[in-house]
């Protein structure tokens, strides 16, 4: 499988990065040894002094598809999940100084935390989207609303399926809000779609 997320998907947090708003999604990719599940432990790595966390709605795909229509691809994910996408800013930071790609800043191992998914007619409003948030040690520091994407699920399904074919299992992270920040051990993370908590992971 593999993790294809989607950078600068929400224009309060392009600004607070003092990053441009792109025309197109920005997209970038992780291996499947990011994965980090079931509530474990996050172990900050030694490369990074600067890990940043950053709470995004995770889809994930259900079937095969490749230039799949915008009108058609809701039929392409069915369960909707919650992850961080752990960032060490400081390697990014130099990596887009240099016009480097950011693998080593973004795709390292548990970099991608996953929480459980969930029918997506179950946490899906009437108008198509949700609400979510991410608690560091019991205070909301991130809330978004899926209504706020530059560029909505249809259309990001749409978009990645015209470049890498779609296969089943494989996951797209939507995109963060603003109030992304740095992590430090002995911080406590739990990730909520509503009321509802989806994930926790600690620092260590
Ligand atoms: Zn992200």
């Amino acid at each position: 499988m593999k993790i294809i997320c989607i950078g600068r998907n929400y224009a309060d947090h392009a600004a607070e990065l003092k990053n441009p708003v792109p025309k197109q999604p920005l997209i970038f990719m992780k291996p499947d040894t990011a994965l980090l599940r079931e509530n474990r432990d996050f172990y900050y790595p030694e490369f990074s002094k600067d890990i940043h966390y950053e709470v995004e709605v995770v889809l994930k795909i259900c079937k095969h598809g490749k230039h799949i229509d915008s009108k058609f691809a809701s039929n392409y994910y069915q369960e909707i999940g919650l992850g961080i996408d752990f960032t060490a800013r400081d390697i990014q930071a130099k990596c887009k100084e240099k016009g480097h790609p950011w693998e080593i800043a973004k795709a390292f191992d548990s970099s991608a935390v996953i929480g459980k998914f969930f029918p997506k007619d179950e946490v899906l409003n009437e108008e198509g989207h949700l609400e979510f948030s991410l608690q560091k040690n019991g205070e909301t520091v991130q809330q978004g609303d899926t209504r706020q994407m530059l560029t909505g699920f249809d259309d990001l399904v749409a978009y990645v399926s015209q470049y890498f074919m779609l296969k089943k299992g494989d996951l797209i992270y939507t995109g963060t809000p603003k109030g992304v920040g740095p992590i430090a051990i002995g911080d406590e993370y739990e990730g909520y779609i509503g009321e509802q908590k989806v994930f926790s992971c600690a620092v260590k």
